[in-house]
């Protein structure tokens, strides 16, 4: 959190569950530092069973507005002193906004007005288009409603249940007036006819979503040679395979990150009644993007003989991500092992080596590493900058005894030769003990798991699986 708090702090939040890893207190609480505006956005993670107590409840603690998520964006309706009609055309609210009376929330739908922002920065227009809709579900229909008050010629939604689809349609154009949606069975894509200048591709299904970042909701290559432009609302990878498809065929390709910005933008500016301009959207676009890249990334640090090599080698291979060992990245680059490192050159040196390569990583940013950090890494200040900005840090907490019971025999590590093995184990993870805390994202207790237990308590805490 960016913000100072005091007692005219206000605050707005997310409702939704599961929640998981969220962008949206980034972008809100970035908007209020640097807007001035005295706001803290928080997650609210509510069981669904408790969905009728939210409003009374945000109403008594005065809260200014809330966003809506899955699986509430239509289950708050009913609770809401009046809807916006965009909002209440489409069926479904993402904003909650005070009532200018202080009694009640005013739903608003900003995932379509954000949507509409976010396309005219990129330059896509919807007037006189020819549009594929794929997908009919909550947003589906919300696009599918742009599109048709946007002016698109041909708005074909195709989705996996036809049923579903025939009803959006039948619903937009009943609203619209015009016979503008037509809807289509998936799989019966290779029937849409074929139009002059190719058509305009919205991906509105969640296939493609991290962990099943292998799929694409049409796999077929052909396809893609008659889209001009594929939007992917999808944005967790940033680029799906539906977008790597498309590209591949020749078209423009967004991901969906610009919607989840811009939707947030304007619910600010609807709580706060200021404007947003460009360049501040653009900032916010940036952090986001890098936050995004950085969380794709893990960081295992640890005393030596937590588990951090064998333990990412199995994150490795369930997560099909490549490992890193920053010691054994040192000893290839410098041609010689650690031991040599320290004995010619000291461990002054060595510590510059490790900062030099982990600063080179951060900088580059590859995606999909998981790192094996040196177990001195942690120590230094900006080495744990580095460390969370290449991506999630995660300590692997082990105690003295059972890091003794398996490094000792060791003759490859300097620092555990000479007399007194548990004794050093111990005042040296005691001394480290502040810096690994200060380093973490998240820590994770080894002592009496196995390996693959500890990674399976990753995946689990880093929403990953
Ligand atoms: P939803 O209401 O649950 O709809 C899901 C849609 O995906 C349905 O059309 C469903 O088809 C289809 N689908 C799911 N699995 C499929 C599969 N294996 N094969 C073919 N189709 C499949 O979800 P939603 O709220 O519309 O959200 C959809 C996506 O939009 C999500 O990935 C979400 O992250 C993204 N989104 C992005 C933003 C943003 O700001 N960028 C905002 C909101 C949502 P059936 O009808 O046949 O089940």
């Amino acid at each position: 959190m960016h913000n100072e708090t005091d007692g005219n702090t206000r605050t707005c939040g997310l409702i939704g569950h599961p929640l998981g890893h969220t962008l949206s207190p980034k972008i809100h609480n970035m908007l209020a530092e640097m807007t001035g505006t005295n706001l803290v956005y928080v997650p609210f993670d509510v069981q669904p069973e408790r969905i009728a107590d939210v409003l009374p409840g945000a109403q008594a603690l005065n809260l200014l507005g809330m966003n809506v998520t899955i699986p509430y964006k239509n289950a708050v309706i009913p609770f809401l002193s009046s809807i916006d009609p965009l909002a209440e055309k489409i069926g479904a609210v993402n904003t909650l906004v005070r009532e200018e009376n202080g009694k009640g929330f005013r739903g608003y739908n900003t995932d379509m007005t954000g949507l509409y922002r976010s396309l005219e920065q990129e330059g896509i227009g919807l007037a006189g288009e020819a549009v594929i809709l794929l997908g009919a579900g909550g947003v589906a229909r919300a696009v599918a409603c742009l599109c048709a008050m946007k002016g698109a010629k041909h708005i074909y939604l195709l989705n996996r249940t036809l049923e579903k689809a025939k009803t959006v349609a039948d619903e937009i154009n009943a609203a619209e007036g015009k016979e503008c949606v037509i809807p289509m069975q998936l799989e019966d894509y290779p029937g849409l006819p074929e139009v002059p200048g190719k058509y305009l591709c919205i991906q509105c299904t969640n296939v493609g979503m991290y962990p099943n970042e292998k799929a694409a909701v049409i796999e077929d290559p052909e396809f893609y040679r008659h889209i001009h432009t594929g939007v992917d609302l999808v944005y967790r990878p940033l680029k799906t395979k539906f977008l790597k498809l498309a590209e591949a065929a020749g078209a423009r390709t967004f991901s969906g990150l610009k919607m989840l910005l811009y939707q947030a933008v304007e619910a600010f500016e609807l709580w706060n009644h200021v404007n947003i301009s460009t360049e501040q959207a653009d900032e916010v676009y940036e952090a986001i993007y890098g936050e995004l890249q950085a969380h794709m990334n893990l960081v295992l640090i640890g005393f030596m003989g937590s588990g951090k090599t064998t333990v990412s080698q199995i994150l490795a291979e369930k997560l099909a991500y490549h490992c890193m060992d920053s010691d054994a990245d040192i000893e290839r680059q410098q041609k010689m092992k650690i031991s040599q490192i320290f004995a010619d050159r000291g461990e002054t040196a060595f510590r510059e080596l490790e900062t030099e390569s982990l600063r080179k990583l951060a900088e580059q940013k590859p995606g999909r590493i998981i790192l094996s950090a040196g177990g001195g890494l942690a120590l230094k200040e900006e080495n744990r900058a580095l460390m969370r900005q290449f991506g999630k840090v995660i300590y692997l907490k082990t105690s003295p005894q059972t890091v003794y019971e398996r490094v000792k025999g060791d003759q490859t590590r300097p620092l555990l030769q000479g007399d007194d093995l548990i004794g050093r184990i111990e005042r040296l993870e005691a001394e480290r003990e502040i810096f690994y805390q200060m380093a973490a994202d998240e820590v994770v207790v080894t002592d009496g798991k196995t390996p693959e237990e500890v990674a399976d308590e990753i995946l689990t805490i880093t929403h990953l699986r």
